[in-house]
């Protein structure tokens, strides 16, 4: 193993999806402008804004209506995926002439392992990314800030401390001065669940996160309290992830990814199995393509709230899927061959696995459905609402149907720790 202290940038394109749109329309740079709108959201909501409508007071995720309301000549583009998603290509083809480890992190940041090339530039990585940053800004247009550190948690840091278009290095020496002064939800995997856990225990900035007591940790948070404080502490060891299969061997050697709940009433009725299976399928869905996985078989499990018995069933899915709505909808339609769902028999737990997995990039046979133009806009419905969790937490989206029980709702599967992943469905 290479016993060189890693070189890692976090690589973040400000304002990406308004800074494109006012690319494309010189008019409207001084402008409010927000992106944002999306007919399969129940209410369109901001998604990205420009500087002049920051300074308006419109934050990200904030409702259109709301964003008017405080902004009243703001200007709303709907978004245009394709043309992102092109951007996005563009700077990662550019972050591959610096390095072959490139692990996006969404459409507009990704991390950089240049530990193996910063020699190229005299062993000075601020000066490797200078040059990225002017690149990204003649090449694209946009700008781009740019966190370098030894790890990824306070790469990520680096380019959240300074933006637009800066550049900060995140050494031994300097991160109790700039880390840890922070206030603990800046660090990375710090939600506002846990923003608040933590402050309830006098845990305010980073740095009292790195010196609390671990055993206390470990009462309040399980398994994750050490490793959030190993993250503070500047010990993320966690290695940048290639995850682009034409640049890179990945390892697919995930065999099925699942989850499931005790859900907090027994269930009886079509509704309430509906809005679990609802749940579990979107977190599984949405490791899949985290993964960069398609299922082509969904599993179900179910165990009987009376007498504890269990019983698993699986189908193959027509296409191999990682579209929330065409896992739920097998799942739900396979729980109700087996469930009568009509109050007379309680189910205590479920889950949802996905198995049978491929690369997204295996070929697809197109057209033989002719509904291939939905699929992609419930694929782009999932991308933007991946995004919009991983940003501001699992909560900030939720599907129609997990809207209206008051128990059910609450719940966050990814962060709650009410999942069990391995006893009750490795079956
Ligand atoms: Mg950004």
């Amino acid at each position: 193993m290479d016993s060189r202290p890693r070189v890692i940038l976090h690589a973040d394109m400000n304002c990406f999806y308004a800074a494109v749109e006012c690319l494309h329309r010189p008019e409207l740079r001084d402008k409010p402008v927000v992106v944002g709108g999306h007919e399969e959201l129940r209410h369109g909501i901001v998604l990205a804004k420009n500087l002049m409508a920051k300074r308006c007071g419109v934050k990200t995720a904030m409702s259109l209506v709301e964003a008017r309301h405080i902004c009243p000549e703001l200007v709303t583009i709907p978004p245009d995926y394709n043309l992102y998603m092109r951007f996005s290509r563009m700077a990662r083809s550019i972050y591959y002439d610096y390095t072959d480890l490139v692990e996006p992190f969404g459409p507009d940041e990704a991390w950089l392992d240049v530990t193996g090339s910063a020699h190229l530039w005299g062993g000075d990585a601020y000066l490797m990314a200078c040059e990225i940053s002017e690149r990204v800004k003649a090449e694209l247009g946009v700008t781009i800030s740019i966190g370098i550190s030894w790890n990824k948690v306070f790469a990520k840091f680096g380019s959240d401390y300074q933006k637009p278009d800066a550049i900060t290095v995140i050494t031994p020496d300097n991160y109790r001065q700039i880390v840890w002064q922070a206030p603990v939800e800046e660090l990375l995997y710090v939600g506002r669940a846990t923003k608040h856990k933590l402050n309830a225990s006098a845990v305010f900035t980073i740095g009292e996160l790195a010196i609390e007591d671990p055993r206390l940790l470990v009462n309040k948070f399980g398994k994750i309290g050490p490793m959030l404080q190993y993250f503070a502490l500047g010990e993320d060891i966690t290695p940048v992830k290639v995850l682009d299969p034409q640049t890179s061997q990945v390892d697919y050697d995930i065999k099925s990814i699942g989850n499931g709940l005790t859900a907090p009433h027994d269930i009886l009725t079509r509704r309430d199995a509906r809005l679990l299976i609802s749940l579990l399928s979107e977190s599984v869905a949405q490791r899949l393509r985290e993964q960069r996985l398609k299922a082509r078989t969904i599993c179900i499990s179910v165990r009987d709230a009376a007498d504890l018995t269990y019983y698993t069933r699986q189908a193959p899915l027509p296409r191999a899927s990682n579209i929330t709505n065409e896992i739920a909808q097998a799942a739900f339609e396979l729980l109700c061959a087996n469930e009568p769902l009509d109050g007379s028999h309680a189910i205590r737990t479920m889950g949802v696995r996905a198995a049978d997995l491929q690369n997204v990039s295996a070929p697809l046979q197109l057209d033989i459905f002719g509904d291939e133009e939905k699929r992609a806009s419930l694929e782009r419905l999932d991308i933007t609402i991946d995004d919009l969790r991983r940003r501001f937490g699992n909560n900030i989206v939720r599907r129609a149907v997990a809207l209206g029980d008051e128990q059910m709702t609450p719940l966050d599967i990814q962060r709650d720790n009410v999942i069990h992943p391995v006893g009750f469905l490795n079956s």
